[in-house]
């Protein structure tokens, strides 16, 4: 016991069955130092190996009371200190568990020199030095370390590693220089030093100097850095310099955006170096506030291929204790040769690699970029939005930050906003005006299909069927196609170019007054095309609560589905203002999204949202082949629900109206056609008369039959619900079916108005002619007037964009946040929907 080289620095996984040993660092990158510290391995804490023979993985372990397994890539990245009695290796070697006793000492804070060992070892904290040449690397780790190494005011002077120790506050440091670099992949020796160094993970956690003159450049590496996922501080170097330009940089904001400290610092003087050593402790104690992990975004496609190249990686249980997983699924799709060679040599590291290459094609192949190029900027445009959010140039220095003239405009705090109405005002406008033509063309061919068909089927249930019900359905929603092609061809040409980020960009201010941020402003923007793969992309949201608030508000914004229903209705009763109406309705969806999400974070999840760094990627011209993709992608998804959701949905809804056939009511109507019929034709009744008679007598027979037909009388049922609405069972019908897609809801009108059978106005739909003529019922209290006013017309509009989102979206509600809250989505959202629209009518119908 006393000799003082017993008590050696050795790795839990070396630890043999039934020793004991004393943690003194948890190695590794944040993802499994995390994991290992919630199950209990802290400094400080004993473990003792319950079962550990040499080849067998996982190792058991007793701590704190419980048993838990490690893998023993994992038990690698512990460093302990053993416990047991080194008298007692006779004992050790030839004994088995069971019936070893070894003495242990137990009670290590008697014994002088271990607890000192122990201590020792535990407040070491290895601190690698990284940054771009020439940032006072070099000037840092002399002024700490009280060393002299060669200090030089050009590249290439530190070539090798240095390493200098010295002890603060009880702590010894030891600072690691590095040579500079301006990234870390693979193109210089120097690079491939850093690379190997950083890879090792001998390090506690990186101090990334910069220099504060050269911010855009130098954070380059700092993203770098970000996805490696070590623990992390970042020294602001030069900061004499930096002030003396008189630039303004909010960096305790960046701070939070990046998760960790920032410290500025002026090394070749020494000040700023007590605070950094201050902040090194501190994130080595881990106190909580002060570091989380963040992921750079690097896109929706970028960022799709990441994920689907780390399932792959996630197969393997030991390479990702080594390394983050979304860091190699990162270097893999670059093709880094040194992540290359070591996948390579894993079990799954083909379907690995093939994965990685694939995605990278392509990538490529779509954004005609080589993939590093398309990552870097991806890299550059986060830290073009960081910067942005942080830092102020001196108007005398404005020349340096050219290359962003066009977001002067874009993105300007009183221009950006006004820019961004007037683009959505053009991007509906043409919605309409543009695809007003290949709508109507579309609507004539299905009539003369309708009539076609008609004239050429036997008459009989199965041409009802096929007119009425497939022709009449299917044909009222798909000729809304090019409508919606229209609008996706700006959202990809928004995104393409990267207008779509800068909109985020100055949503962010604005959202974070609505308890979100701006990244939940594009996944509300994709929400105006389709709901389901804008709560998939929620997923770049990495606080739970602000994903949840996301999702839950997402169904608010109008997604196409909804646009068949706003043509139909705002081309027949607002065609004066037809965009107007439909940015005010998309608006208004925005505005009850955003509400909803400041009550949300008020009351259910409240939290914090923290501060983002929002991306600011190059600005592009659009490739038309990406577009274009884009376009065919969403017509091939929406020809598929109209052969499958609607097609079924509309034969349903055909038969739930078409039987049952002849009710009393219906063959007392047809009895007194028949009589008419019969009726001799005379000067009294002149044959124009008696046509009609039998004319109105049918229209009453098919409204008899509605009535009394299955949707008649469920309509019926639920009508006293929505008549304060201005709606009558028609309309409560469709607003039903709407639950199974949006569309449906015009669909069901065709079916129900029997729009099949109407040969088409002047510049007007059969559905539209048809949605003009329908009025009260006798009886009823608005007896005679027709049901559809603009002010009807409008209140279901809102109806329609507030009420359920489809079942598709409650799915992906499901999904992202489980039953519960699916359940509260279609209560709340048919509530609000219900109540505004019952708001517009009986107020509008004040006036
Ligand atoms: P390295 O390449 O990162 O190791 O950088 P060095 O430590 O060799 O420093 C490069 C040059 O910058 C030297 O001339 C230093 O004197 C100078 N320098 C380092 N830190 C500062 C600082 O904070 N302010 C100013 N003005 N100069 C600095
Ligand atoms: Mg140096």
């Amino acid at each position: 016991m006393s000799n003082k080289e017993e008590y050696k620095i050795a790795s839990l996984a070396d630890i043999p069955t039934a020793y004991k040993c004393v943690i003194v660092k948890i190695g590794g990158h944040g993802g499994l130092r995390h994991r290992l510290m919630e199950m209990g391995f802290v400094r400080g804490e004993t473990v003792q190996v319950i079962k550990n023979a040499p080849l067998s993985d996982p190792i058991e372990y007793q701590i704190l009371q419980s048993r838990v397994s490690l893998r023993r890539s994992e038990a690698r990245k512990i460093d302990v200190i053993e416990l047991t009695d080194s008298n007692s290796d006779a004992v050790r070697s030839d004994t088995t568990k069971d019936e070893y006793f070894g003495t242990f000492v137990e009670e290590y804070d008697n014994n002088e020199q271990l607890s000192k060992k122990i201590q020792e070892a535990s407040h070491t904290i290895t601190v690698a030095l990284v940054g771009n040449p020439n940032c006072g690397k070099t000037s840092f780790f002399n002024h700490a370390t009280g060393l002299h190494e060669k200090v030089g005011n050009y590249g290439g002077v530190t070539v090798d590693i240095k390493t200098g120790v010295f002890y603060h506050k009880g702590y010894t440091i030891r600072l690691v220089d590095l040579p500079g670099t301006y990234s870390i992949n693979e193109y210089s020796p120097e690079e491939l030093c850093v690379r190997e160094y950083l890879s090792k993970n001998e390090h506690d956690m990186i101090l990334n100097i910069v220099d504060s003159s050269n911010l855009e450049r130098n954070l380059f590496l700092t993203t770098q850095l970000i996805d490696m996922n070590t623990p992390m501080i970042m020294a602001l170097n030069m900061f004499d310099e930096f002030s003396a330009k008189g630039d303004k940089f909010d960096y305790k904001t960046l701070s939070t955006m990046l998760g960790f400290p920032i410290v500025p610092t002026t090394a070749s003087r020494g000040t700023g170096i007590p605070e950094v050593l201050q902040a090194i402790i501190d994130v080595f104690e881990n106190k909580k506030d002060i570091t989380h992990h963040i992921h750079i975004n690097y896109g929706n496609d970028i960022e799709n291929a990441i994920a689907s190249v780390k399932k792959e990686i996630e197969n393997n249980k030991d390479i990702i204790n080594l390394y983050p997983s979304r860091y190699l699924a990162i270097s893999a799709l670059e093709n880094v040769k040194h992540t290359v060679a070591e996948l390579e040599a894993l079990h799954n590291g083909k379907q690995i690699l093939d994965e990685a290459k694939r995605r990278r094609e392509n990538l490529e192949k779509h954004h005609h970029e080589p993939i590093d190029t398309q990552i870097s900027n991806a890299r550059y445009g986060f830290i073009r939005g960081a910067l942005k959010q942080t830092f102020v140039p001196n108007k005398s220095n404005t020349k340096r930050w050219r290359a962003f003239r066009a977001d002067d405009i874009l993105t300007n705090r009183w221009l950006g906003l006004p820019v961004l109405l007037v683009f959505m005002w053009i991007m509906f406008e043409t919605t309409f005006i543009v695809g007003a033509y290949p709508q109507d063309w579309l609507d004539m061919f299905i009539s003369w299909l309708g009539g076609l068909v008609r004239g050429w089927m036997p008459e009989g249930m199965l041409s009802d069927l096929v007119v009425d019900g497939i022709i009449g359905g299917v044909g009222s929603v798909i000729s809304f196609l090019p409508n919606i092609l229209i609008l996706f061809l700006f959202i990809s040409i928004m995104e393409d170019t990267g207008y779509m980020a800068r909109a985020a960009f100055m949503m962010d201010k604005l959202f974070h007054k609505f308890g979100l941020h701006g990244r939940s402003f594009i996944p509300y923007i994709m929400g105006f095309g389709c709901a389901v793969p804008a709560i998939m992309a929620t997923r770049t949201l990495e606080n739970r609560k602000d994903r949840l608030v996301t999702v839950l508000t997402i169904p608010f914004m109008s997604c196409s589905a909804r646009l068949p229903v706003y043509l139909i209705l705002i081309g027949t009763f607002f065609p004066k203002n037809q965009a107007l109406v439909m940015m005010s309705l998309y608006l208004f969806g925005v505005l009850v999204a955003v509400l909803s999400a400041k009550v949300l974070s008020k009351t259910v999840f409240r939290s914090v949202s923290e501060e983002f760094v929002m991306e600011l990627p190059p600005y592009r011209v659009p490739t038309a082949r990406n577009v274009l993709m884009h376009m065919w992608d969403k017509s091939v998804q929406y020809l598929k629900k109209m052969g499958t959701i609607i097609l079924a949905a509309s034969i349903v809804i055909w038969a739930l109206e078409y039987f049952p056939r002849n009710s009393a009511a219906e063959q007392l109507v047809a009895q007194q056609i028949e009589q008419t019929e019969g009726m001799p034709v005379d000067s009294c009744f002149t044959a124009e008369m008696k046509t009609a008679a039998i004319d109105s007598l049918s229209y009453l027979q098919a409204a008899v039959h509605s009535e009394k037909s299955f949707v008649g009388r469920f309509g019926h049922l639920i009508e006293p619900v929505v008549r304060p609405c201005g709606f009558d069972w028609h309309i409560g019908v469709a607003l039903c079916t709407g639950i199974a897609a949006k569309e449906i809801i015009v669909s069901t009108l065709g079916v129900l108005y029997q729009a099949g059978d109407v040969e088409d106005a002047e510049g007007e739909s059969a559905l539209q002619v048809k949605i003009k003529e329908q009025t009260w019922p006798e009886g009823s209290e608005y007896a005679g007037r027709p049901i559809y006013s603009p002010l009807v017309a409008y209140g279901l509009m809102i109806f329609v964009l507030l009420s359920v989102p489809c079942i598709s979206t409650l799915a992906a509600i499901k999904r992202e946040a489980g039953w519960g809250w699916v359940l509260f989505t279609f209560v709340y959202t048919i509530f609000l929907a219900w109540l505004f629209s019952m708001l517009i009518f009986q107020i509008g119908s004040l006036f």
